[in-house]
Formats: C-alpha cells, structure tokens, sequence
C-alpha cells in the first residue's frame, strides 16, 4: 500500500460511523421499566448507602475495579511530539481498544490540559474513586519522571508510565533473551544507550536491575556521551555520566560494544559502527517510526547479529502491547496498591521466559509462518499469542502478593486462568 493511500484509509478508519474507536456499553439489563428502577433512581441508592458505610464495597457495586484511566497531556506524542491534548485523543483511544482486546480492561481516555507538574498530579489525584488504576501516557521528559513519582507516592491505586516502565520490561526481556541466545552475560555486556529520555532512563534502570553493571553502560543524548565533564546534565543523567575520556562520539562507544540500546531518532547509527562492535553483537534500535539503523542494513552488515526494533514489520518488534494490558490485569485481579519493581521483574521474566517454549501453531497460523521458535528471529513473543494472559497477569498478581501490595489474594490459580481464558 503506498503512503496516500494509507493516510486516507488511516483517516476513514477513524472517521467512518461513529467517530472515533470506542463506546460505552451497558453491562446489565436494560429492557424493562424494573431493570431502569434498579440502575437508576430508586434501586441506585442501595448500592451507594453500601459503599458509603464500606468505601472497598466501590469494587463489589461499580466497574472501577475493572476500569483504567489512559491519561495523558499531550506534550510527547509517539513520534510527532507536543501535539497536544486533542491530537492525542486517537493514541488514548487507541490504548484504550488495546486493554480491552488484549485483557478485558474497559479504559476511559482522559486527555488534559495540564502541562505543568502541580497541575497534572492534582487533577490525577482527585480521579482516584472513578479508577482501579492509572496508565500515564506520552508526557515528555523530564516532567514525566516528577509526575510517575508524585502519583505512585500520593495514590493508592496502581500507576505506571507505560512509556518509561512498558518499553523497559519488553526490552528487558528481549535482552535477557538475546544475551542467553549470544552467549554473553548481562554482568558482563559493555552497552551503549543512545537517547537520554523517558524511554531510555527507564529501560537502562531497568537493565541495571537485572543485572547489567553501571560501569559498563555510555549514555548519550543529542549533546554526545554524558559524561561528569559536562556542566549540561540534570540530576537524573548525572546518574549515567561517565569518567571515561577515551570517547568523543558514538563510533566510538561502538567499539567493541556487546550491545546497542537506540531510544533516540531515526539513521543515527552506521553499518560501519555495526562493524566494530563485539562479536555476536545485539543491537536494540528502537526510535519509532525509523531505527537507529534499519533492519535491512543492521543485517547485512553483521551476520551474527540479534536485532530489534520497534517495528511490526521485521523480526523482534519491541512492542508494550506484551505487557501493559497484563500488567494492569494482574495488578486490578489482586486490587493492588501499586505496580512496584518486584512486579515489573516478574513481567520481564514471564515474557522472556514464554519465548523458549514451543510456539501455539495458532500464533504461527496468525502470523503467517509455520516456524516461530526461539533464536535470533524470534527472542519475544509475538503479540497474539494468548498464553501472555495467563503467564504475564498471573506472574504479576503472584509478585502483588508475595511483595505485599495485594489486598486481594489468589489461591487457586488454575481456576484464575480459566477465567483470563473465559
Ligand atoms: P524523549 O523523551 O524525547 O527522548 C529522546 C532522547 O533522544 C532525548 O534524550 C534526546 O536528547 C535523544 N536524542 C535525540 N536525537 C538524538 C541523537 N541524534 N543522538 C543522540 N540522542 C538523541 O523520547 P522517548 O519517549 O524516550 O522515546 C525515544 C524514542 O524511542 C522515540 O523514537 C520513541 O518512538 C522510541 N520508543 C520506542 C519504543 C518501542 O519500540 N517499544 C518505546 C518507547 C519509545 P535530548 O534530551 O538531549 O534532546
Ligand atoms: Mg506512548
């Protein structure tokens, strides 16, 4: 399809019927006089006396225990930027489908006119009682980070940056995975982190998490390398400066390099970089919508690559569709406080560990091959694969409990499945 027509079919998509991509649908009936006396005035008092004596009895009589607030400013949208509110309004809505296919999570989009710190926690604050959780969505850095930590503190409902913590999961998980698959050990990788924003913080404090040593890790920004040279940097990439003066740009922090993590822009990285990198070298270029460096080029530049990007049309596509609707699944299940570090590991290694196994032949059938199996082309599993359910939602709720954020508690886990699976 060329790009026009793909423009105007992205337009009617969105255009045609009713405008937009979601509605509100009554989840009991409604047929009869008797049934409108119980949704609405008188029978609704019933439920409101209930939870006014017992406020958790908001989760036995209404839909805020199944429901997520998607909720962003608009000031970093995708790719195209600070495009504000009413032009992200599509992406929320578009999340907002994504719960709902992928985890039965009903969402409403909330976009607002919000952009400083004080302005955008006080009115997330206030929407506690609607919510059972909050995805913040494309709010630019560094004001992001301040939000997330305010919300988390402040709130007690589960609230994650899906920007940040989505991409720092999936990736990690991939990581974990091409390393075992490059035969490199994440204490000892060199890594070389291009970006210095939301998605490339997170997902480098992510690495360090599972393993990846501070020292070996050279961080740049559109600047060049932080280093503690620089008078420039702020306190969250002071964290990432380096002392090593041996390098002046990107090629050389490619030199012998194990891994290549791009969160930056697109074309920005070389085959002629490629090539100096370590053997068996894993290269993540994950600026959306052009890597780093393009698939095509990354490969035929080195043979015993790993690569990934955050593209649907080539192999290893980092995509936060893998966790975040069974995240928030898993966290709503066990109506947690939060969605801490204890449960983001525990999604990592779900999705890193789900790759290994034997592929569904539906997922193979749904994606038009009859060979997905764990290796250099396949280090993640694909999206439609509806173990992810079970796996990720259950590991999750199960790392709720065991870190003590769960006010609910799972016992029978084979019947927690079957009903993901109803
Ligand atoms: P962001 O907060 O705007 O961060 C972008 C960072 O890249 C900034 O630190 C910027 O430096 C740096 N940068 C820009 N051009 C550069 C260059 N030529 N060389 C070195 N650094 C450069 O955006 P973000 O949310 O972190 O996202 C970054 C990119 O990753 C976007 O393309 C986004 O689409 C992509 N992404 C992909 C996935 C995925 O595949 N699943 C997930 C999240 C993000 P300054 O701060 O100095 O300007
Ligand atoms: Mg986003």
């Amino acid at each position: 399809m060329n790009k026009a027509n793909r423009k105007q079919d992205a337009l009617n998509y969105h255009a045609k019927g009713r405008p937009g991509k979601i509605e509100v649908v009554p989840t009991k009936p409604t047929n009869t006089q008797r049934d409108l006396t119980l949704a609405y005035s008188p029978g609704v008092a019933e439920p409101c006396r209930a939870i006014a004596e017992n406020v958790d009895d908001v989760y036995k009589y209404t839909a805020k225990g199944n429901l997520v607030a998607v909720i962003s400013n608009g000031t970093a949208v995708l790719g195209l930027g600070n495009i504000g509110p009413e032009a992200s309004k599509p992406v929320m809505e578009g999340k907002g489908l994504l719960f709902k296919i992928y985890a039965d999570i009903d969402v409403f989009d909330l976009e607002v006119n919000a952009k400083s710190v004080d302005d955008f926690v006080n009115i997330v604050k206030a929407l506690e009682p609607t919510f059972g959780g909050v995805n913040l969505e494309d709010i630019s850095a560094p004001t992001c980070f301040e939000i997330e930590r305010r919300l988390k503190a402040e709130m007690n409902i589960p609230v994650m940056h899906d920007d940040q913590h989505g991409t720092a999961i999936i990736s990690g998980a991939a990581l974990m995975n091409a390393c075992e698959i490059q035969g490199k050990k994440l204490e000892e990788i060199k890594m070389v982190v291009n970006g210095a924003g939301a998605a490339a913080v997170s997902c480098t404090k992510m690495y360090l998490s599972l393993g990846v040593k501070k020292e070996n890790i050279v961080m740049f920004d559109i600047n060049g390398l932080l280093s503690t040279n620089r008078t420039d940097l702020d306190d969250i990439r002071k964290e990432f400066a380096t002392t090593r003066t041996d390098i002046e740009n990107l090629a050389d922090a490619m030199k012998n390099a194990d891994v290549f993590v791009g969160l930056s822009a697109g074309n920005v990285v070389t085959q002629e970089m490629l090539v100096t990198m370590a053997e068996n070298p894993v290269v993540f270029a994950m600026a959306n919508p052009e890597p780093e460096i393009s698939y095509d080029l990354a490969t035929a530049a080195r043979t015993d690559i790993i690569m990934a990007t955050g593209r649907s049309d080539y192999p290893n596509q980092v995509n936060n569709v893998l966790g975040f609707p069974y995240i928030f699944r898993g966290a709503l299940d066990v109506r947690a406080t939060a969605i801490n570090e204890e449960m983001k590991i525990a999604a990592v290694k779900a999705i890193a560990e789900m790759a290994k196994r034997p592929v569904p032949e539906a997922v193979n059938l749904a994606y038009n091959t009859t060979n997905l199996k764990f290796g250099r082309d396949y280090i993640i599993p694909k999206p439609m694969d509806q173990r992810l359910i079970t796996e990720v939602s259950s590991a999750v709720a199960k790392a709720a409990i065991n870190s003590g954020v769960a006010r609910k508690v799972i016992t029978d886990w084979d019947a927690y499945h079957e009903e993901l699976l109803s």
